[in-house]
């Protein structure tokens, strides 16, 4: 534990910004900067204090990018978009029309079950309106493509990882050579792993999706939750799909219902995993 590392830079470029709750933010920094990931809301000013911290303006915030419209990642990124007029980057199978026919991020689960045993045994009963909280309308601004390149660091590349949910990219940063994995890897610390899935359809095109990354070569890995991977990295990524993968859902959550319980309580944690690591 101990105190937080003031300077988050985890490579050249490449800051993760301390107590933020829910997911990791991290920021690309460059002529212009992007922000990825926002965590829950309410972070915004942590966010932009952040950015003043390493003597940089907030007007120089170019990009808002999402990796999925999970609340616990977009819960600041309309708060952002707000306060900054930077665009939200998020990827079209993730967007849907609002009610003035306008893209905004989805707010319908996806094909995911969740049965009630496994609320009341890993998640733990918490109060209604945590349970079901007011996720707020995030309007997407810039909509993103597999292939597409935001002009950053020698270049973003936007590559489309559905399975976490269908519209989840992972970005591969040219300079220097890193991926972003959101949630479709989580860092636990003792472990990288693969976010629990419910749905066998979904975590097969998961599986796919983890695999198409194999041939890249990166020399950080950053998550959604958890610590930045800066050695044996590519390894480590690879060795998530080394093995098929298709037992039932319980029995994955009996395995490792300790690792699960304490991937919710990081999360309601202002620095989550990241922090504890
Ligand atoms: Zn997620």
């Amino acid at each position: 534990m101990g105190g937080e590392n003031p300077n988050m830079q985890i490579a050249p470029g490449i800051h993760r910004v301390p107590t933020v709750t829910g997911s990791n933010a991290v920021l690309l920094v460059d002529e212009q900067i992007a922000v990825i990931d926002t965590g829950y809301p309410g972070n915004g000013e942590t966010i932009l204090a952040y950015l003043k911290d390493i003597g940089r303006s907030q007007k120089d915030l170019a990009w808002i990018i999402t990796t999925h419209h999970h609340f616990d990642h977009t819960g600041t990124a309309a708060e952002l978009h707000e306060l900054t007029g930077a665009p939200v980057v998020a990827h079209e199978d993730e967007t849907e029309a609002g009610p003035d026919g306008t893209p905004r991020l989805r707010k319908a689960t996806e094909r995911q079950h969740i049965p009630f045993w496994y609320r009341w045994l890993v998640q733990g009963f918490r109060p209604r309106e945590i349970e079901r909280p007011v996720i707020p309308d995030v309007p997407v601004q810039h909509i993103v493509k597999h292939g597409d390149v935001l002009p950053l660091l020698g270049g973003v590349h936007i590559m489309h990882t559905p399975g976490h949910t269908p519209g989840s990219i992972c970005l591969l940063i040219e300079k220097p050579a890193a991926l972003f994995l959101g949630d479709s890897a989580i860092n636990n610390t003792s472990r990288i792993s693969r976010p629990l899935m419910w749905d066998r359809g979904a975590r097969r095109e998961l599986d796919e999706s983890l695999r198409s990354l194999r041939q890249i070569d990166a020399n950080v890995a950053l998550f959604g939750h958890g610590p930045a991977l800066t050695e044996a990295v590519m390894p480590k990524i690879r060795a998530l799909t080394d093995k098929p993968y298709d037992v039932p859902t319980w029995r994955i959550v009996l395995k490792n219902w300790r690792t699960l319980r304490r991937f919710y309580s990081a999360n309601r944690r202002p620095g989550g995993l990241a922090g504890t690591g």
